[in-house]
Parts: C-alpha cells; structure tokens; sequence
C-alpha cells in the first residue's frame, strides 16, 4: 500500500511539471507552420542563373568533391552554349568554393534548407531545369 501511494505521488507530480509547461508559450519555432528566415550569408544549396553561365567550368575545378557537371555545346560562332549543369546535392558540402571563381556570377549559395528527399537518386539534379526561373 505504501508503494502505491508513492507511485501516485511521483506520477501526479510528473504530471503536474507537464501542465506547467503545457500553459507557457512555446519557445522552439513552430516547424512546418514557421519557417525559420536564415542570415544573409547562410550557405543553402549551390543555385544557378543559367542565362549568366558561360560554361567556363571554372566552378566545376574548384569543388574538392567533384559535385558539379557542367555539359555544353560549341556553335558555330565557337561560343559554349550550356546543355546541363548537373549537381551533386549528396555529396555536396556546402562550402561555397565552386561561387567563388565564378566570373560572371552565374553560381550562387541560396537561403534552400529543405533539403530532405525519400529516394537519393533525387539529389542529383540539372541545374538548369531546377533553376530555369533565376534570373
Ligand atoms: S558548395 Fe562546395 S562541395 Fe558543394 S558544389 Fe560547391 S564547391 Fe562543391
Ligand atoms: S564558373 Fe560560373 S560561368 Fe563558369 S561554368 Fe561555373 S557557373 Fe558557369
């Protein structure tokens, strides 16, 4: 009988450290329903303004994991015409080295931290299909 009486009381008062927290305001962000706003410089997920790039693969050399792929063509007028900017989300460290040397701007960190997928082969994406709308 004394154990019961013990137990009742630890559990009333585990219970009564939960209502006490239940009626204070939350302080974690409320994720999905808020979004957490990253820093200007936070480093997100490598992005591309396609219509910038020149396929100089300047990006390409400077990554220490061979995340990127840049694919193109020469036309007539002996210029590189992107066909494919392939990036390597799995393996990419987020480290910014391939904006860098980048001489028109073209690459870019963005602010995307949603990064989660349910198949890997998701996170080996084209670049210029993905980013097509960044001007
Ligand atoms: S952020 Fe770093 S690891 Fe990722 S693609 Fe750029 S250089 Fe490579
Ligand atoms: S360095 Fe810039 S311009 Fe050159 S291939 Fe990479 S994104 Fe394109």
């Amino acid at each position: 009988m004394k154990e019961f009486f013990e137990y009742t009381a630890s559990l009333i008062k585990g219970l009564g450290v939960t209502l006490k927290y239940l009626c204070r305001p939350a302080v974690t962000l409320q994720y999905p329903k808020q979004r957490w706003t990253p820093p200007e410089r936070y480093r997100g997920r490598v992005a591309l303004r396609p219509k910038k790039c020149i396929s100089c693969q300047m990006c390409a050399r400077a990554c220490p994991n061979n995340c990127l792929e840049v694919k193109f063509n020469v036309g007539d007028d002996k210029k590189r015409k992107l066909t494919e900017f392939v990036y390597h989300i799995d393996t990419c460290l987020f480290c910014g080295l391939c904006a860098e040397p980048c001489p028109t701007s073209a690459i870019f960190m963005n602010h995307d931290y949603e990064l989660a997928v349910c198949d890997r082969k998701d996170l080996i994406v084209d670049l210029v299909k993905v980013d097509s709308y960044v001007e």
